[in-house]
C-alpha cells in the first residue's frame, strides 16, 4: 500500500501539534508506524488520502454504530445546519434525545447534555461528591473515564497505551482523594470500604472495561458493588461513554440487570458529533443547576447538530440489532481462534455485544494485569498486517475492536482471512 500522502500530512502536522495530533493515540505511538490520515468514510468502509480502502473497526472510538455517514443521520444533519449551527438556547431536538434515552437506560429519569465522555464523567463526580458531601472516590485500574483530573490515576486508554505513569499536572492533593483497585476484584473493594466506606463519594466503573482492551464483568462482580455503595451510601457511577447502546439495546446495566445511581453516556449518543451526557435518579439530578446548588454548564452543551446526529442514531437501532451483532462478533471470535490454533499463536478473545478485546495471551483476561501480559510484539506486527491488508484497527492493544450494524458477514470473513494471514507472518 501507498502512504505517501499521509506521510506527507502528517510531517506537516507534527510541528504544528502535540504529536501531530488532536488526541494522543492517534499518532500510532505503539505500532511504530506513521498515523493514516482518513479522507472519507460509507458504511463499514475507510478511506485514507492516499486512496486506500479499509474495513474499519475503530469507528472513531466507538461512537459510529450505524457506520460511517449514514444516510438518515446526515440528512438530519444537513437539515438542521441549514437553520443554524448553534442558538444558545434550549431546542426541541434535546427534548427529543433527552426523551430516547430516559425511556431506554434504566437508571436514568431526567439528564444533562455535555459535549464529552471526559465531561460527562467529571460533572457526574462532581455531583456525586456535592451530593453525598464526600470527598474521596473509587475508581479501577486500567480503566479510563476522560482526562479529568481526578480520573486520571492508574487509567487505561492512551495512557496505558503510552505506558504514562499518573499523568504531572493533577495535584497531589487530588490524586489522593482517588482510590484504586483491580478490575473484577469486590474483595478489595470490600477491604478499601471497611477503611474508607464513610469518605467515599462514588465507585466510578465502566460496566464492561473497554479502555484495557475489552473485558466483561466476572459474575457477581456488579451486584457486589451494588452492595456495597448502598451500604454505605455512597453512589455507584456507571460509564456507560463506550458501552451505552453498543453492548446492549438498554446499555449494559439492562443486560446486567443492575441499576446505578448515575450513568454517564457519550460516544454513541452524539452520533459521530461532540456529546457527552450524565443522568439518574430524580432526586440526585436534581442538584444541579438551576435547580440545585451542583454547578455544571456550557457554551455548546446541547448543540443542535450533536442532538440531530444522537437523535437519529438512537432512533434507527433496534433490539434486533444486538442478536445480529452478538452473531458478527461471534464468528470473528471463532474465526480468530481456529486461525491462531492454526499458527500456534497464543489468544484470547473477549466479547460484548458489539465490542471485541483481542489478546495475545493464553490467560484468561479479567483485569488491566492479565491484559498487560499480552504479547505487544505480536500485536504490533498483527496491526501493521491487517492495515496492509486494508482492515483499519485500533492502533494499541488496550482499545477495543468495536462493529457497526453496516458490517457485513463478507466483512467479517475477509476480516478473519487477513488475521490468519497477520497471524502467519507472526509465527514465520
Ligand atoms: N469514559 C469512557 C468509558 C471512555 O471510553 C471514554 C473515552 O474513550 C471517556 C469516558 C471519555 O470520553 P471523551 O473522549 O468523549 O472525552
Amino acid at each position: 500500500m501507498n502512504f505517501s500522502k499521509s506521510i506527507a500530512a502528517y510531517d506537516e502536522a507534527k510541528p504544528l501539534m502535540p504529536g501531530g495530533v488532536s488526541s494522543p493515540v492517534r499518532s500510532f505511538p505503539s505500532v511504530d508506524l506513521s498515523p493514516i490520515y482518513m479522507d472519507h468514510g460509507k458504511g463499514s468502509n475507510i478511506y485514507d488520502l492516499d486512496g486506500n480502502e479499509y474495513i474499519d473497526y475503530i469507528l472513531s472510538w466507538g461512537p459510529l454504530i450505524l457506520g460511517h455517514a449514514d444516510e438518515k443521520v446526515v440528512q438530519l444533519i444537513k437539515e438542521t445546519v441549514e437553520k443554524g449551527t448553534s442558538f444558545g438556547s434550549p431546542h426541541v431536538l434535546e427534548t427529543k434525545l433527552a426523551e430516547l434515552v430516559i425511556n431506554r437506560v434504566p437508571s436514568i429519569e431526567k439528564v444533562r447534555f455535555v459535549n464529552s465522555g471526559t465531561e460527562a464523567t467529571m460533572s457526574a463526580i462532581r455531583l456525586a461528591r456535592g451530593y453525598t458531601g464526600r470527598d474521596k472516590i473509587l475508581k479501577f485500574e486500567g480503566s479510563y473515564h476522560g482526562s479529568a483530573d481526578s480520573l486520571l490515576i492508574k487509567a487505561g486508554s492512551g495512557v496505558a497505551t503510552l505506558g504514562l505513569p499518573d499523568s504531572p499536572g493533577v495535584p497531589a492533593q487530588l490524586a489522593k482523594d482517588t482510590l484504586t483497585v483491580p478490575y473484577n476484584d469486590s474483595e478489595r473493594v470490600v477491604e478499601i470500604f471497611k477503611q474508607y466506606g464513610h469518605d467515599i463519594a462514588c465507585v466510578i466503573v465502566e460496566p464492561v472495561a473497554g479502555n484495557m482492551g475489552v473485558v466483561p464483568p466476572v459474575d457477581g462482580f456488579l451486584q457486589a458493588l451494588r452492595d456495597i455503595t448502598q451500604a454505605y451510601g455512597s453512589l455507584l457511577i456507571f460509564d456507560e461513554v463506550m458501552t451505552g447502546f453498543r453492548v446492549a439495546y438498554n446499555c449494559a446495566q439492562g443486560y446486567f440487570g443492575i441499576t446505578p445511581d448515575l450513568t454517564t453516556l457519550g460516544k454513541v449518543i452524539g452520533g459521530g458529533l461532540p456529546v457527552g451526557a450524565y443522568g439518574g435518579r430524580l432526586e440526585i439530578m436534581n442538584q444541579i443547576a438551576p435547580e440545585g446548588p451542583v454547578y455544571q454548564a456550557g457554551t455548546l452543551s446541547g448543540n443542535p447538530l450533536a442532538m440531530a446526529a444522537g437523535y437519529m442514531t438512537l432512533s434507527q437501532l433496534t433490539p434486533e440489532d444486538y442478536p445480529e451483532f452478538r452473531k458478527k462478533a461471534d464468528r470473528l471470535a471463532e474465526g480468530y481462534i481456529a486461525a491462531a490454533k492454526e499458527y500456534h499463536i497464543p489468544l484470547t478473545v473477549n466479547q460484548a455485544g458489539a465490542m471485541m478485546g483481542i489478546f495475545f495471551t493464553d490467560q484468561k483476561v479479567i483485569n488491566y494485569k492479565r491484559s498487560k501480559s499480552s504479547n505487544l510484539s505480536h500485536f504490533k506486527t498483527y496491526f501493521g498486517q491487517m492495515i496492509e491488508q486494508g482492515i483499519s484497527l485500533p492502533p494499541s492493544q488496550f482499545e477495543g475492536v468495536f462493529l457497526s450494524t453496516k458490517h457485513t458477514m463478507d466483512d467479517i470473513e475477509k476480516t478473519i482471512q487477513a488475521a490468519a494471514h497477520a497471524f502467519k507472518v507472526i509465527a514465520d
